[in-house]
């Protein structure tokens, strides 16, 4: 594993371009800087082609001898199938204006982390073999040939770009760099080239419906060691249902959140707010993963994992869906689902059973969020909520690409969050929201053979932190997404020591005043509660 940089050094970003033009510029494979490809297990599970061993540093990547007839068909069928593939292949006019907006490139200085060069990759090779222009004039017409060259500079620079779409919203036509990301990914594929940390996942989820693998028994055990915790800190026993046939609602949350800290306590803030209303929910064991890595692989991976969540649904005969704090969840969900598995006319448009308001916006989907959840519980008065075991917090939020981006979800956790901490900043303007900056290891890049790079693309986001820091004392940062809870700690334990990372509803877990519970001591964490020795004020 390559030696990450320290800070000081990764801050001396070359901006100065390569002496020969981009075209004839080869790649170069440095460590801390592209991923570990599929292991063949994963592969072999999944059916994938041309398996074999190879390492990006090696010369000869082994690719089928009809390599390009393959590259070439499958560019012909996807501009076929994918009318915005062929749109946005031919409508940049190349005038700049997302250039400086991917996190990628301004914490690398690489012109080919630029939104626009990164398209170029693949329109170049669009225009050789699929324009006039590009036919007969060749270069002038910014084309080029396919050579293995080219496929090498897809796999890093395509596996350099978190699919966040910022650079999107700058772009005065709407081209979705993102999009075209998938689509070099998919074409990758059919040479046999991909990413380890992407394809474990999806052959673990494929076979036990988690990306760890973990089997059904583990997972209800997980979860019920969470409930033991929740009972040591509260003094209140929740005994949660699984697989259960008949019940209301269908919760579906990332696997990280019953695993991994700091998502553990993201999930017992779950566990606590259903205990606190009441609510006739089920977890599946067998659709234990909100996530689905098949956004970082194929339309048709993509698909498959969506259609497990409606299918586990229908078989329990659930009403609607409920979902946990996940960033790609809610990209596929909104953006995808209903083209793919949908509409999921078997469900019915979510009610809240406690305020009775109807989810309008899942009226296809019908899955919810959990902070669209939360917020309309908060906003009737419905939870007994004492912000004063978040003291000592001074909480800010990232706004995660997907949930923020791809489904305007803005206003709730804010909401959410101004209800359950004592103290709130917003990290600066063009930072947030729509412009939210990327966490820097999404898609599927949060292994640790990419850290220098993932640290780069951290960078924007560190740094917005680092002024709410430095400016209100900003201690925490809260998001929602699964992803980000995990590679946000690594960035801030890099960047911003200072401050530490969770979940909404573990805040809302703090805050939730239990019936019958014991005078608290500590928070979900099992760390003393600051400020009031052990005194609880409710
Ligand atoms: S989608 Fe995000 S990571 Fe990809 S090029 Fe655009 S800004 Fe960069
Ligand atoms: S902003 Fe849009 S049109 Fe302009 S260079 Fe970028 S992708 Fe092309």
């Amino acid at each position: 594993m390559a030696k990450t940089p320290t800070p000081k050094e990764i801050l001396r970003i070359d901006h100065r371009p390569p002496k020969t033009g981009w075209m004839d510029t080869p790649v170069r494979f440095k460590p801390g800087t592209w991923c570990y490809p599929g292991s063949k297990d994963a592969l072999e599970y999944l059916g994938y082609p041309n398996i074999r061993d190879w390492m990006p540093t090696d010369e000869d990547w082994k690719l089928p001898e009809n390599w390009k007839e393959i590259i070439l068909e499958g560019m012909a069928d996807r501009l076929d199938k994918y009318r915005s593939f062929k749109v946005f292949m031919d409508i940049c006019v190349r005038c700049g204006a997302c250039a400086d907006k991917c996190h990628f490139f301004l914490g690398s200085g690489d012109p080919k982390n630029m939104p626009v060069l990164r398209a170029e990759l693949l329109r170049s090779i669009y225009r050789r073999e699929f324009t006039k222009a590009g036919k007969l004039l060749g270069r002038l017409a910014g084309a080029r040939e396919l050579t293995t060259d080219v496929i090498k500079e897809w796999f890093y620079y395509f596996y350099q770009c978190t699919e966040c779409r910022r650079c999107s919203v700058f772009c005065p036509y709407g081209i979705d760099t993102a999009e075209i990301t998938m689509m070099a990914r998919e074409l990758l594929h059919l040479l046999g080239i991909n990413i380890n940390w992407i394809m474990t996942p999806v052959a673990n989820c494929t076979r036990t419906g988690n990306h760890m693998g973990l089997q059904p028994h583990t997972f209800k055990e997980n979860i019920e060691y969470l409930c033991d915790d929740i009972e040591e800190y509260t003094g209140i026993r929740i005994t949660p249902s699984f697989n259960r046939k008949g019940a209301e609602v269908l919760f579906v949350t990332p696997s990280a959140d019953v695993f991994a800290e700091p998502g553990i306590y993201t999930c017992m803030g779950y566990l606590l707010l259903f205990e606190h209303i009441g609510l006739d929910y089920t977890w599946s064991t067998y659709n234990s993963e909100g996530g689905n890595f098949g956004l970082f692989t194929s339309h048709e991976q993509m698909k498959k994992l969506n259609a497990k969540i409606y299918l586990e649904a229908k078989r329990l005969g659930v009403k609607w869906i409920l979902g946990g704090e996940c960033g790609h969840m809610w990209r596929v969900i909104h953006q995808y689902m209903d083209t793919l598995n949908g509409p999921a006319d078997f469900l019915e448009v979510p009610v809240s059973p406690v305020t009775g308001t109807t989810f309008e916006n899942a009226a296809s989907t019908k899955m919810v969020h959990i902070s669209e959840f939360t917020a309309d519980l908060i906003k009737h008065g419905k939870l007994r909520l004492d912000p004063s075991r978040n003291a000592g917090i001074v909480a800010t939020f990232h706004d995660s690409c997907n949930p923020s981006r791809a489904m305007g979800l803005l206003e709730e956790p804010r909401y959410i969050l101004k209800n359950v901490v004592p103290e709130f900043h917003e990290m600066p303007e063009n930072t947030i929201r729509e412009q939210t900056f990327c966490c820097g290891s999404g898609t599927g890049l949060n292994t640790d053979e990419f850290m220098e790079m993932r640290m780069r693309g951290g960078l924007p986001r560190a740094n917005a932190v680092r002024y709410v820091h430095d400016k209100y004392g900003v201690n925490r940062l809260a998001c929602v997404c699964a992803i980000d809870r995990a590679t946000l700690s690594t960035l801030m334990d890099y960047w911003v020591p200072e401050v530490t990372v969770s979940g909404v509803s573990e805040l809302v877990g703090n805050a939730l005043v239990m019936e019958g519970e014991k005078k608290r001591e500590t928070n979900l964490r099992g760390e003393p509660l600051a400020g009031t020795e052990g005194e609880s004020d409710v």
